[in-house]
């Protein structure tokens, strides 16, 4: 007889959006749910991993990366955020930003720990808090004339003697809201006196618009000292399915988290890794330009809406575009993004998922990296609403 599974997460389900890409399967709708580009990498960077490939870059890479790899993250951290980073004691390459993610919360949190999370909140966060024994805190965003940004309040009164982590995700997913400088000032100065490291999942840190520059915790002398940095290549090669990221962290911090990596992956994809490592050299002008490729595509997106019945405030970052859909329907948001996925054919992400409490109200979440035509026709269908 089986034994009882008696599962270590109960309140987990399938991902949204797993869920969702799979609905938009089924029933044949444009699918602007979960994120991915409908475009593809560069040639320069296919051609060098086949270069590898064929060169025989297919055994185990070092564990915490290949060097050059970890080099050219560090000279474009030097470059953009200000600061020296070791590529020997600092800098780790991992299996996605979601494996680094599940890393750091396995190396820092301990049982009865409390991880304090901004909804709306990605959604591998808590999961990985609840395996590692912790208790997630959830705070919600604030609402400033429809723009999300950190309720300062809630946030100081979050913090406990026993907070041991706080997650930053900032370029913001699904809202798109960024940090200031100042805001980065404000976080150093509220956890100062606590036991409490951060998180900083900052995948989206190369696609921020209207002349706005992404501010890591890393150019924060004393928030580095704390802090764990996340970032994904997928995002800014538009490779989500080569799963190669990294993260940033003080060499004490470091040493904790490549004691859980080297169990929970070893090491990643080798020819990839050598392949970013020549592309990072050769073109840093990509990820330079990416923020403006998007801002195009969020433009043109929120362009074409412009007559809908929606209410939007063009996204700060991130390749998603929240859409207030109050004028059109009061069905609650999951409910609605099923709804019009099947009736309609245009696939979304309702807010709600990644929140403890309602309170994101009638926003949906659409992805915009996709080529025009894709978003010609998804916003025809979306402006006959
Ligand atoms: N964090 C956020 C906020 C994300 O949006 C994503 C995925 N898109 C990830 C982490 C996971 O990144 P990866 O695919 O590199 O694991
Ligand atoms: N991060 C992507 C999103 O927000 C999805 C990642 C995934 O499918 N696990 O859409």
């Amino acid at each position: 007889m089986l034994p009882p599974v008696d599962t270590k997460l109960p309140k987990v389900g399938t991902t949204i959006f797993t869920v969702m890409s799979q609905l938009a399967a089924d029933y044949d709708a444009i699918n602007l749910s979960q994120g991915f580009p409908s475009f593809e990498p560069p040639d320069d960077l296919t051609d060098r991993i086949a270069f590898h490939l064929k060169r025989g870059a297919n055994q185990y890479a070092p564990m915490p990366g290949v060097a050059s790899l970890r080099q050219a993250i560090a000279e474009k951290t030097a470059r953009l955020q200000g600061q020296q980073i070791d590529s020997d004691d600092e800098i780790t390459v991992c299996c996605g930003a979601t494996e680094g993610l599940f890393s750091v919360i396995q190396a820092i949190v301990r049982r009865d720990d409390e991880v304090i999370v901004f909804d709306p909140a990605y959604d591998s966060y808590e999961p990985a808090v609840t395996l590692a024994g912790g208790r997630t805190i959830h705070v919600p965003l604030a609402i400033v004339d429809d723009e999300f940004e950190i309720d300062w309040q809630r946030f100081c009164d979050a913090l406990t003697a026993r907070t041991r982590l706080v997650i930053l995700n900032f370029p913001h997913n699904p809202t798109g809201a960024v940090l200031s400088t100042v805001d980065l000032d404000r976080i150093a100065d509220i956890v100062r006196d606590t036991g409490a490291f951060i998180l900083s999942d900052e995948v989206y840190e190369h696609i921020v618009f209207d002349g706005a520059v992404h501010h890591s915790v890393l150019s924060n002398d004393e928030l580095r000292q704390r802090s764990f940095v996340i970032s994904s290549f997928g995002k800014t090669y538009h490779a989500t399915g080569w799963k190669v990221g990294y993260c940033i962290a003080p060499p004490p911090l470091t040493i904790e988290f490549r004691k859980v990596h080297q169990f929970t992956t070893f090491t990643v994809v080798t020819p990839i890794q050598h392949a970013l490592a020549d592309f990072m050299n050769s073109e840093p002008g990509f990820y330079d330009a990416l923020s403006g490729f998007y801002e195009s595509k969020r433009d043109l997106f929120c362009s074409l809406l412009e007559r809908s019945r929606f209410r939007l405030r063009p996204a700060r970052s991130t390749f998603f575009q929240l859409l207030d859909y109050r004028e059109i329907s009061d069905v609650a948001d999951a409910m609605l993004a099923e709804q019009w996925t099947k009736e309609i054919g245009v696939a979304s992400i309702p807010l709600s998922v990644f929140c403890e409490s309602d309170f994101t109200g009638t926003r949906l979440r659409f992805c915009f990296a996709k080529d025009d035509e894709t978003l010609r026709r998804a916003a025809e269908i979306l402006s006959a609403l």
